[in-house]
């Protein structure tokens, strides 16, 4: 007969917790990868990587898939290349095609990089074409959007990547490997998840957006508040009117004049008979077809403009929360308010009517 030695069962009993502790954090991790919360996923696998050595492959590459939808394509190049062909599952893609295509992505993108820091923590990871005015200016508001955005939200946000081209193509092909498909027009900024893309020409060379012109800076907070959004809500839908609407409120905290643009330009939609319906601005198709966009934007900011009279900025943290704690807009304004996105839509509505029947709309 075999004594087995007591430590070694000790041991085996040990490794036999703990691998199966790992698992279930793998499991929960996976859970909240479907759900877009990739933050969270990279968070928590780094802090469980640290207790597991070897490295636990299943973190690494849960850690490595969050890193590449978040487009921080540097940690997920590295977890993704020393796990070869694995997969933690049947019919997850093996680790090698996650790597190739960061290969890819890295190929066109731009090859110069900055940091910007506060204290130990990287706020934005810069990858830039040119080092020139467009660059700059763009690198220059960068610490102030995060101040004056995160402070709205009242939210930190780790590692922004920021890619700024000045080569039209490249910047197509690098908006398609990233996301699956090219902008729809030109599109010079453009922000989600972990990135913040800008490109300085378009397609004819010409450069539209004059380097630290107010459009451009208020074009910044803009679209780092849908990277915001996009990152504390995960996969869960934001009708457009609110995330847009949201966007142009922290444009206007670095260009506080776009208030006033805005009174006028809703005037004009009201005293038209302009205003797009409720269905068109809470449908991506609607909203951002070109027939509708000029309107849709306005409109968007001035309906959040109106709730955040209504329920204040606190109102409006308690609403994304809710919203992502329910998964659905009116269930989140039920639960807070018992109201529903008609009602808030038609109050919009009528109390615009009325301003106008009154002659108070506008100036
Ligand atoms: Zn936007």
């Amino acid at each position: 007969m075999i004594r087995r030695a007591p430590w070694l069962v000790a041991v085996l009993l040990a490794l036999c917790v703990s691998s199966a502790v790992v698992a279930d954090v793998a499991a929960d991790l996976a859970g909240l990868l479907a759900k877009g919360r990739y933050d969270e996923v990279i968070a928590a696998a780094t802090q469980e990587l640290e207790k597991t050595d070897p490295p636990d492959k299943q973190l690494v590459y849960l850690r490595g898939m969050a890193a590449f939808y978040i487009q921080w394509y540097g940690v997920a190049q590295k977890d993704m290349s020393s796990l070869g062909d694995y997969a933690p599952w049947e019919k997850w893609p093996p680790a090698s095609d996650f790597a190739g295509r960061v290969v890819r992505i890295k190929a066109v993108a731009p090859a110069n990089v900055d940091e910007i820091r506060r204290g130990k923590t990287c706020l934005f990871r810069i990858y830039y074409d040119e080092n020139n005015e467009w660059s700059q200016a763009i690198a220059a508001t960068l610490r102030e959007t995060y101040a004056e955005v995160c402070g709205l939200y009242g939210a930190e946000l780790a590692e922004t990547s920021v890619f700024i081209f000045s080569d039209g193509a490249r910047y197509n092909e690098f908006f398609r490997l990233g996301s699956g498909s090219p902008p729809t027009d030109w599109q010079w900024a453009a922000g989600a998840g972990g990135a913040l893309l800008f490109c300085q020409y378009d397609a004819d060379g010409s450069q539209p957006v004059p380097p630290g012109s107010a459009y451009m800076r208020s074009s910044i907070a803009h679209e780092f508040s849908h990277c915001l959004v996009r990152r504390y809500l995960g996969t869960t839908r934001i009708p457009p009117w609110l995330d847009e609407g949201l966007a142009t409120c922290c444009g206007a905290l670095l260009v506080p004049e776009d208030l006033a643009r805005n009174d006028l330009q809703v005037a004009a939609i009201v005293r038209l008979g302009q205003m797009l319906p409720l269905s068109v601005m809470a449908e991506s198709r609607g909203f951002y077809s070109n027939d509708n966009a000029k309107t849709a934007y306005p409109q968007g900011f001035a309906m959040v403009r109106f709730m955040a009279d209504q329920i204040g900025r606190d109102g409006l943290l308690k609403l994304l929360q809710l919203l992502r704690d329910e998964g659905d807009l009116d269930k989140a304004l039920d639960k807070g308010w018992q109201t529903n996105s008609t009602a808030v839509y038609e109050a919009w509505h009528d109390g615009m009517l009325r301003l106008l029947q009154e002659g108070k709309l506008g100036p």
